[in-house]
């Protein structure tokens, strides 16, 4: 990795601090640390750069989907990240009215692990750190934020970016914009964005969990709301979904009313709603469903909710973003090593994650538009639809959900090889 002070160029401020490798990724959510892992395990130097001091953040999301644990495995730490702090979600479950309903069974699915592991995303994140740092290419820059893009001649080369220790700019190969839904990286690029819109805002929150209360990660479904409650050990992380723009209503009917409207949607929670003690408990999820029409410029790429924000709906924003991650590295880890990357190396992942992405976009503007949107503006208890009746009534058919929810569409897996300069740790 070289570094140093550039005094002569006259586009740079002198005290800016220069690097150099052969990626830079800015972000380091799940598709920046696992791409930057990735590459890094193939003898790529690359550089990541996190604006936040460390993983330690708000809810957003916990969720490490089946394939996800696949692509562990094939890593060959699965048993080490198994030893984490995680809850497994073997079925997922819901209550439509006064009917419960099981929707995924994933338990029958071909890969090692037929569960979701709810594990808190920090952890995640550290974990694949940790990794990271066993090979000699890996670089990662906690608390530097990436400003903008340095262009040259119609081409990216690089990333600027404010550190602790001042200015930086970093020059690559290849620039990657993982850095998520508001992407300053594809903003800066002025790739055209396509808003798919989305009918709903979620809010988050947390309530103890006690002993007695039952395992399942749950939604639950009535009377225009629609409440979920992942199970966190020894709390559960709550999400109301509301219609978009209507916070402000919900704040001005005040919180005793929302408490007992949680308590009404989950009575077992009723005793411990006054744990909601002020708004600020309560976090907003924007929810954004959007793609990029073109996900690269000649020497630039964005993977992962910077690429395509997905909607909440089945939670797999995490798992699409490691499957973008496995892809990139698949088809540039070469081109990178031999230095050879051109536009049709980022054409090629463009069209490997694209079609995956547009049928699960697709997938879920059809469950939020068919089924969420109508939900939000009834009053009336509501009773499960068909399909949801069927998956009750079959088991068999709850592997139909179970696979496009823990699998995805095109499931991605290493086939890259460990470099020779793998270290140990
Ligand atoms: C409240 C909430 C709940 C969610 N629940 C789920 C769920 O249950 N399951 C699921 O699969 N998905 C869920 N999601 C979606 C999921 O979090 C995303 O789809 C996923 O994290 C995308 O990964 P990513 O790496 O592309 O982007 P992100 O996870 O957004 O990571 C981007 C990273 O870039 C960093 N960054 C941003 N800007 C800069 C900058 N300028 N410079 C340097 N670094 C920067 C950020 O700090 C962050 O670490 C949820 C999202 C939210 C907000």
């Amino acid at each position: 990795m070289a570094e140093g002070a550039a005094l002569t160029d006259p586009g740079i401020e002198p005290q800016t601090r220069v690097l150099t490798a052969r990626c830079a990724i800015a972000g380091g959510g799940p598709a920046g640390m696992m791409l930057g892992l990735l590459l890094a395990r193939a003898g790529v130097e690359v550089v990541v750069l996190e604006k936040h001091a460390d993983f330690l953040r708000d809810f957003r999301g916990d969720t490490v989907h089946p394939s996800s644990l696949q692509v562990i495995h094939e890593l060959g730490w699965l048993e080490e990240f198994l030893r984490l702090p995680h809850q497994e979600a073997r079925t997922l479950s819901a209550q439509v009215g006064e009917t419960p309903v099981t929707i995924a069974d994933f338990t029958h699915l071909p890969t090692r692990c037929g569960f979701i592991a709810l594990m808190p995303q920090w952890d995640f994140l550290s974990f694949l750190a940790t990794k990271g740092a066993r090979y000699p290419g890996f670089k990662l820059l906690m608390r530097a934020e990436v400003t903008d893009i340095v262009e040259d001649a119609g081409r990216v080369t690089g990333l600027k970016a404010t550190s602790p220790d001042g200015p930086l700019e970093l020059r690559a190969d290849l620039i990657v914009g993982a850095d998520g839904r508001t992407s300053v990286v594809r903003e800066r690029a002025k790739l055209a964005v396509r808003e798919l819109g989305a009918p709903m805002d979620v809010l988050w929150f947390r309530l103890t969990r006690s002993p007695g209360d039952t395992q399942d990660t749950m939604g639950r479904f009535d009377a225009g709301r629609i409440f979920i409650t992942i199970n966190r050990g020894d709390y559960w992380q709550c999400g109301f979904v509301i219609p978009k723009g209507s916070l402000e209503r919900i704040h001005k009917q005040g919180l005793p009313a929302f408490r007992a409207d949680v308590a009404r949607l989950a009575p077992v929670l009723r005793d411990r709603v006054e744990e909601i003690a002020e708004w600020d408990a309560v976090k907003l999820l924007t929810v954004r469903v959007d793609r990029l029409e073109r996900w690269y410029r000649p020497g630039l790429l964005c993977i992962g909710d910077a690429a395509h924000a997905m909607s909440p709906v089945g939670g797999i924003g995490i798992n699409l973003a490691i499957q973008d991650a496995v892809a990139a590295a698949n088809i540039l880890a070469r081109p990178l090593r031999e230095r050879r990357l051109g536009e049709m190396d980022l054409r090629a992942v463009q069209r490997r994650r694209e079609f995956p992405t547009r049928a699960t976009q697709a997938a879920q503007v059809l469950v939020q538009n068919r089924i969420i949107s109508p939900l939000l503006g009834r009053a009336a208890t509501v009773s499960p639809p068909l399909p949801l009746r069927l998956l009750n009534a079959i088991p068999f058919l709850r592997r139909i959900p179970a696979r496009l929810l823990g699998l995805g569409i095109r499931p991605e897996h290493v086939r890259i090889a460990a470099s020779h300069q793998e270290a140990t740790p």
